[in-house]
């Protein structure tokens, strides 16, 4: 199957007479005959499903499809993005190891590495990603369990080099965990590129209409944690917690990764997507090739309009020829990247603050990466509490406005843009 035909129909296969959409399975726990049946469940002997807190059948046909688009052998659904990218790492890395990451990343996910993770005693080295290879290779320590890094990242729009950094990972010996929320498996298989797991927040383009927060992890089951089995205990010893079982050697280098982290993690976390949101999620995924096509024209459509608007000062969009990562975007994203532009209007923080109050079409909203055009101006907003002087050491310049261009007719977006601009003449 193509990636467009995945969209559809990867995950689940309806048998004669079964409905055509999938079942959502809104039942926190499943009926079993025997003790023995359900013992073998808890065993990891037999598969099948006991409590929602660990795995629903709603959530793993989903995933599957996930699975399927991103070419990976084993996913699981997080109740968020954070979820997700704390998950993928946590799995792998624990008190006393270190991760190196990109330090062009969402926010949000900075303030898990920097702040939650280690005060769980996770050390991290932040690197710029367009750093040298001297740089990258001091970056490492004896104790380095993973690097991580995104695809486009939210919101400096940077494109992370994913061959590089695989190989640099393994020639460490770790595997490469690759944030691809913006791009989404339409855009950019990171797999394809060497990465071995992919996280994403389905909240934005793979959910696509706002209607539900939650997460990804994918596996691509080639990091061969066997081979490097000292640095990944917890995948290639028994695990005492469930009864001595070994899950490189139950599961297969396939299967091993997201089953610890479902048997461990959301055991003990709980933080499953509900099936509801899932649902949903699934509808969102049927119309993600075709969104994200329409996404990305009308988003160089906007870009280039901007460009030669005398009220801008600068525009950051990947698909920009004059931009520091066109060649990047090329290679990885030869299709489009995604629907979200950065500009800097002249007239800094007031000029900027006047222009969205004059937008129509284009709302304000701290969200992206969804169906409706919306705009940001985090100097007001997210950012608020920094001066000036403190809002540029942080790389988000007073007048910067992040667009995050959706699926309505581009005339109207440009239209819209166009006479708020007009205002700040
Ligand atoms: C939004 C976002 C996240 C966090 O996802 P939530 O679903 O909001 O928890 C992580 N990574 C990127 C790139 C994001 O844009």
């Amino acid at each position: 199957m193509r990636k467009e035909t995945k969209c559809i129909q990867a995950g689940y296969s309806p048998k004669n007479g079964e409905s055509r959409m999938i079942p959502i399975i809104q039942s926190t726990t499943f009926k079993y005959d025997t003790s023995e049946d359900m013992g073998k469940l808890f065993d990891l002997e037999a598969p099948g499903y006991f409590y929602t807190r660990l795995q629903n059948p709603t959530n793993d046909m989903v995933a599957a499809k996930i699975a399927a688009l991103e070419g990976g052998t084993a996913a699981m659904l997080t109740s968020s993005g954070q979820a997700a990218s704390f998950f993928s790492v946590f799995n792998i890395a624990g008190q006393g190891d270190h991760i190196v990451s990109s330090s062009s990343i969402y926010g949000g996910t900075f303030n898990l590495f920097n702040v939650t993770m280690k005060r769980m005693g996770i050390d991290f080295t932040f690197i710029d990603p367009d750093c040298s290879d001297e740089e990258l290779e001091a970056a490492f320590r004896p104790n380095t369990k993973a690097v991580f890094g995104e695809t486009i990242a939210n919101p400096a729009l940077t494109v992370f080099d994913i061959e590089r950094f695989a190989d640099a990972a393994h020639s460490h010996g770790v595997p490469l965990i690759i944030d691809n929320t913006f791009a989404t498996p339409i855009n950019c298989r990171p797999f394809e590129w060497g990465a071995d797991i992919v996280v994403h927040s389905t909240t934005k383009y793979m959910d696509g209409h706002d209607t539900g927060v939650g997460g990804c992890i994918v596996d691509s089951g080639k990091f061969d944690w066997n081979a490097h089995a000292d640095k990944f205990p917890g995948l290639t010893t028994p695990d005492e917690s469930y009864h001595g079982i070994t899950y490189t050697e139950r599961f297969g280098l396939e299967g091993a990764y997201i089953t610890k982290a479902t048997a461990q993690l959301m055991r003990d976390l709980g933080s499953i997507q509900s099936p509801m949101n899932a649902f949903f999620l699934n509808l969102g995924l049927e119309s993600l090739a075709v969104r994200m096509k329409r996404h990305c024209e009308n988003a160089q459509k906007v870009a280039e309009f901007l460009q030669k608007r005398p009220e801008v000062n600068w525009v950051n969009y990947p698909g920009l020829p004059d931009n520091k990562y066109y060649k990047l975007a090329q290679k990885y994203m030869p299709e489009g990247t995604c629907g979200v532009i950065s500009f800097g209007v002249n007239g800094g923080r007031k000029a900027a603050e006047e222009f969205m109050k004059h937008l129509k079409v284009a709302m304000i909203a701290t969200h992206v990466a969804d169906a409706h055009t919306c705009v940001l101006h985090p100097a007001s907003s997210t950012h608020r509490q920094l001066s000036d002087e403190e809002l540029k050491a942080a790389g988000v310049g007073a007048d910067l406005i992040r667009l995050s261009v959706g699926i309505e007719n581009v005339d109207d977006i440009i239209e819209d843009l166009s006479q708020a601009l007009e205002s700040i003449r």
